[in-house]
């Protein structure tokens, strides 16, 4: 039988603040374990949460980036389980009353080659919630270490439809995710950093049919290539048991890097029931409207916005704005060269071309990629070169 696949992505997100969710204490990534905690964080007896503006205020604005309607009202869950990385045995989330409802994403699927644009289409969204990110745990030869540093980081999670329906179109969703997110300003989405993870459920259904098949959720995907590999064995898996007349049990499956195959780790009969209940410490949010009209003036334009416009109203073709788009640094450094002397399809091609050449050369010597704001080169170098050019002067 011949099955189509459907998926839905969880995708949590960092969101870039001072400090964390509830509490004072600072976090970037990288300090040595546990010196970023206090006694919030720690869940020590008689601490109380204090609500971090500048968290809700970007994860609103995220919302807006991605076409979601702001909640008037959102509250504090809490998510009862015991697990090490969560000292206080819960944690807080929004499960009845989200942030941000509903939303979409536009993405763009592989053309028939890397210099043809493909299709665009919009994939729906159903919520994005709020909620404090647990500690780290790694799991070592004779033991289990905790990190309690990332414990209380504000994450948005954004949750789609179940309305993706490839590894691909799942592989193009999270890229433009992650265009936006760090067009907005959210985060910088370094997945190895652990800034942006993704959680992937897929279902079969024998193509032509509308109804959901049972789904599984998997775990653990910390690149975009492990999200496309563990969808793509999980579809071969979930084929193999249909086809042998068998049923898809609904579990939550780790997915192992190491052996490129995924496993059990728990059925839907296993699961936590949370018994989620409305936290007494912290009052719900009212939203001000006049307040999310500013956020919405504050919004960038949009990557493939952008690269529409550059298209359209520049007449740059696809091989360079599908390489200057997606960068927020480089598309501001090709505007602002604009700005200086506006030949935009010389400049363009001397960015996405010459520099971007000279940017990799650079960086071959030193341990990471060299970006265009760190180089001594400025727009207003770049317009005057072109100018010399133009007017033969080179
Ligand atoms: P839970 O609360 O158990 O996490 P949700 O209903 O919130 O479940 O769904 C979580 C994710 O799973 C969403 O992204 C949703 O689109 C996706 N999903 C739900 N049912 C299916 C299905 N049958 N096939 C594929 N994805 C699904
Ligand atoms: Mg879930």
């Amino acid at each position: 039988m011949s099955y189509e696949a459907v998926i839905g992505l969880e995708v949590h997100v960092q969101i870039k603040t001072r400090t964390k969710m509830f509490t004072a204490a600072p976090y970037h990534y990288g300090a040595e374990p546990n010196t970023l905690t206090d006694a919030v964080v720690l869940g020590l007896p008689g601490t109380l949460p204090v609500l971090n503006h500048t968290a809700i205020e970007k994860c609103a604005k995220l919302g807006r980036m991605l076409h979601c309607e702001i909640a008037e009202q959102c509250k504090w869950d809490r998510k009862n389980y015991f697990y090490p990385d969560s000292p206080k045995n819960y944690q807080l989330t929004q499960n009845e009353q989200p942030l941000c409802i509903g939303g979409k994403v536009e993405i763009e699927l592989p053309g028939p080659s890397r210099n043809i644009e493909g299709a665009h289409r919009w994939v729906a969204l159903n919520r994005i919630h709020l909620e404090e990110d647990p500690g780290k745990l790694t799991h070592e030869a004779f033991d289990t270490v905790i990190d309690f540093n990332r414990a209380g980081v504000p994450l948005a999670e954004i949750v789609t439809e179940p309305d993706l329906f490839s590894s691909t179109e799942a592989v193009a969703f999270l890229n433009a995710l992650r265009n936006l997110i760090i067009y907005a300003g959210i985060s910088d989405c370094d997945m190895e950093k652990g800034q942006l993870r993704c959680d992937a459920n897929v279902s079969l259904r024998p193509t032509g049919t509308d109804d959901l098949g049972t789904r599984t959720e998997m775990k653990n995907l910390n690149s975009i290539s492990n999200v496309k590999a563990a969808i793509d064995y999980e579809i071969a898996r979930q084929a193999e048991i249909l086809d042998e007349g068998g049923a898809v049990v609904q579990e939550t499956r780790r997915w192992d890097v190491e052996s490129g195959s995924s496993f059990s780790l728990r059925s839907k009969e296993e699961a936590h029931d949370y018994r989620y209940f409305p936290d007494p410490d912290l009052m719900p949010v009212q939203m001000n409207p006049a307040r999310i009209a500013e956020l919405d003036a504050e919004l960038p334009e949009r990557p493939l916005d952008k690269q529409r416009r550059y298209q359209e109203a520049l007449d740059l073709p696809y091989t360079i704005t599908s390489v200057l788009c997606p960068n927020p640094e480089l598309s501001n450094f090709f505007e602002a060269t604009l700005a200086v002397y506006p030949a935009p399809k010389a400049i363009a091609n001397y960015i996405a071309n010459d520099l971007l050449r000279e940017l990799a050369d650079a960086s071959e010597h030193g341990a990471s990629a060299l970006s265009v704001n760190d180089c001594k080169l400025t727009p207003v170098h770049l317009a005057t070169l072109a100018k010399i050019i133009d007017t033969r002067g080179i």
